[in-house]
């Protein structure tokens, strides 16, 4: 079939789109027919009936028909052109800051007219500023329109009623010529879930009938509307997979190690690997021995020990005279991996070069000069290693530690100065965060997962309590006879809104104010706008129990580990999202005494709030809370903006439409296997043009 005679022609086909409107419309994604009737609208309006005047809400938009009672220009304020009508169940001012003589001319008072917008309370009681409004010239004159309209997304230059009427003509031609638009679902599956045609669901999304209200199209209930999210879904995963397999086509060296060797590193351990370590690492093996390269997720809790996991695929790495390289997103975490890395190498002669942007003069020189000479065997860094000074000599691993802080682009910067011919190199990324299955599906299906499930032995379970903060007195006394036992403690301060000023300041105020409490405590602080060299010291000092409080933002989330402080105090825990909670509460238990986690939050709290912090009091297992999370806050606020941000969906809603993850993958597989024609017009179709799914 040519695109001449399908869903594929170009816009300009359609009468009234000349070249100059399609250049425009290119911006909205939209080339084709077929982009046309997957530009789905925003939001809807009712025009399908008339309310009365007394009815109406602010903040809701309606149609309202009435009599001009006054017609007035003021001047107080900004000038403006006021209309007052009135239906007979109320009066409301139409107010118009932009207005001509002939509108002064046309509404005068006794002129019945119809209105649509949105009310509000205005300086003058109840108004709306700039309607749409028509005079009505007889009685029998129809004003309400028979279904709902809609309201699409639009770009300069392109009007609404522009892509109203090219998706109507598109709709009609495609419905003309069933042909043109293929339906890629298998029939089955629309009959088991009442799903209408791809056709009949488009068509209910641009023109719902009478039946469809706006209510039930933005609850999701509508079927066409589940329809259209489970296909989008299904394109958001395929093209996922279709990513992974196209990096899987590449070449990568082919690691292999010596029996004795893997002996030699295992026995100089100071602890030996729990089971779910071993498997991953088998499963990592596993991998480096293909010529291709490995895209590898290991998840684990705080302190399930994956930075050993990660230190033996270095291995693999080094022994196969390639280099690797560790990126850890805080100069704190770096050095700590710096630190473990150089005790578990001590044996195997290799350079381990570490890498921060604060690095200057000959010391930044030289360590460069390491890396692209290939002296350095292991690299360990923070952002600083992708930066464009840094060249690889031949580097096969990529090691990322706390995955989600880092952006896809970042990692893809990372292997493309690899300095490997024609291959690329091996990659591993960690995260404590644990994704909910269904999310993984989505987010990392381009990446293997392996999970360890299991913590070193001898680890105590965080006893955590919930009280109000009317308790405080108590917890500062708690703490005062904590430290009285040579015991550490931290004062966690969390997010006040979204500024990290605020977070500092009121972190600065806790600080003060604790200080004075607990005269005789040594007590410091650490917040997000601390140079990190003064960070480092203060978190160096209270590892080296130079103080015995540490007060801090949410900074300490990630990379600190000291085994006495095991007490943590976190207020607002309200404010916070359970896995980052449990990210915060993982700094504790990380020694051999009971630790203890208070979170004290601020009264009232709602009863779902009360929930959310009890979830966390009964469980210490990373997974429950993270798929508690999920059904309590949806899994915008679980997999946070960094990684919903790269999801753009057109009806898709991740916390409306959790449901049809379900099957997701299930109908991915079948059609991978039994119509493969069809994943490239799915994934084309939703997912159009654009690029940032296509390389890992
Ligand atoms: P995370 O998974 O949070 O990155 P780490 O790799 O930092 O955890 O490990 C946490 C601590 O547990 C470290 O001090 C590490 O040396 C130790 N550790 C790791 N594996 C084991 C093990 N099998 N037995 C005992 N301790 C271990
Ligand atoms: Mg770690």
């Amino acid at each position: 079939m040519s695109h001449a005679d399908s869903a594929q022609r170009s816009v300009v086909s359609l009468a009234g789109i000349g070249a100059n409107t399609a250049a425009k419309l290119e911006k909205l994604g939209i080339f084709t027919l077929q982009d046309l009737l997957f530009h789905l609208p925003l939001r809807y309006e009712d025009r399908t009936h008339i309310s009365p005047i007394g009815s109406l809400k602010p903040g809701v938009s309606a149609l309202i028909k009435g009599t001009v009672a006054l017609t007035d220009v003021v001047s107080r304020g900004r000038k403006s052109l006021i209309v007052k009508i009135g239906d007979g169940t109320g009066m409301i001012s139409l107010r118009f800051f932009h207005f001509s003589a002939g509108q002064l001319k046309q509404l005068t008072p006794g002129t019945v007219i119809s209105c649509f917008g949105e009310s509000r309370y205005g300086y003058a009681g109840f108004e709306m500023v700039h309607p749409e409004y028509t005079v009505i010239s007889s009685a029998d004159m129809v004003i309400t329109e028979s279904r709902l309209t809609p309201v699409y997304p639009l770009t300069e230059g392109v009007r609404q009623s522009t892509l109203r009427k090219a998706i109507k003509h598109a709709l009609s031609l495609c419905q003309e010529n069933p042909s043109w638009l293929t339906d890629w679902l298998p029939s089955s599956l629309l009959k088991s879930f009442n799903y209408p045609s791809l056709m009949e669901a488009i068509h209910t999304l641009h023109a719902p009938d009478e039946s469809v209200t706006v209510q039930a199209l933005y609850s999701g209930s509508v079927p066409a509307l589940k329809r259209l999210a489970f296909e989008e879904l299904l394109a958001h995963h395929l093209s996922l997979r279709l990513s992974r397999h196209q990096a899987r086509a590449w070449q990568a060296p082919v690691f292999s190690l010596d029996p004795s060797t893997r002996r030699h590193f295992f026995k100089s351990l100071p602890f030996t690997l729990t089971g779910a370590q071993q498997r991953v690492i088998t499963e990592i093996e596993t991998d480096c021995k293909q010529p291709h390269p490995m895209l590898r997720l290991v998840q684990g809790d705080v302190g399930s020990g994956k930075t050993i996991v990660s230190a033996y695929a270095a291995l693999l790495a080094l022994t196969s005279g390639l280099q690797v390289a560790v990126m850890a997103p805080t100069e704190l975490l770096a050095e700590q991996h710096f630190r473990n890395f150089t005790g578990w190498f001590k044996g195997f002669q290799t350079e381990i070069v570490y890498l921060t942007g604060q690095m200057r003069g000959s010391a930044r020189k030289s360590a460069l000069q390491m890396i692209n000479e290939g002296s350095a065997g292991i690299i360990i860094g923070t952002h600083a290693l992708f930066q464009e000074q840094v060249n690889f000599h031949k580097l096969g691993l990529v090691i990322i530690d706390e995955q989600h802080r880092f952006g896809v682009d970042q990692r893809m910067a990372l292997r493309d100065k690899c300095g490997l011919e024609n291959q690329r190199p091996h990659q591993l990324v960690m995260t404590a965060t644990p994704i909910p299955r269904t999310l993984a599906m989505l987010n990392y299906s381009d990446l293997d997962i392996s999970i360890i499930d299991e913590l070193p032995p001898g680890r105590q379970p965080v006893i955590t309590s919930v009280i109000p903060a009317e308790r405080r007195p108590d917890v500062i006394a708690r703490i005062s006879s904590w430290v009285a036992q040579k015991r550490q403690a931290y004062w966690v301060c969390t997010l006040i809104e979204e500024s990290e000023l605020l977070q500092c300041e009121a972190a600065e105020k806790t600080y003060l104010q604790l200080s004075e409490a607990l005269p005789g405590i040594k007590v410091s602080l650490v917040h997000g706008r601390m140079k990190s060299t003064d960070k480092d010291a203060v978190m160096k000092a209270f590892k080296n129990g130079e103080y015995d409080l540490l007060v801090a933002t949410t900074v300490i989330e990630v990379g600190v580990d000291v085994p006495n402080a095991s007490l943590m105090i976190i207020e607002n825990p309200e404010r916070l999202g359970l896995s980052q909670l449990h990210q915060l509460r993982g700094r504790v238990g990380r020694g051999q005494d009971a630790s203890y986690c208070v979170l004290m939050y601020q009264s009232p709290l709602s009863d779902t709030a009360k929930h959310r912090l009890s979830v966390l009091r009964d469980s210490n297992d990373g997974f429950v809370i993270a798929e508690k999370d999920l059904e309590l806050r949806g899994p915008g606020e679980v997999m946070g903006t960094r990684q919903t941000g790269q999801m753009q969906f057109k009806v898709v809603d991740l916390a409306r439409d959790t449901d049809l993850l379900d099957n997701v993958q299930q109908i991915a597989d079948s059609l991978i296997t039994e119509t493969p024609e069809a994943v490239s017009p799915l994934i084309n179709r939703w997912l159009g043009k654009s690029t940032h799914y296509a390389e890992v």
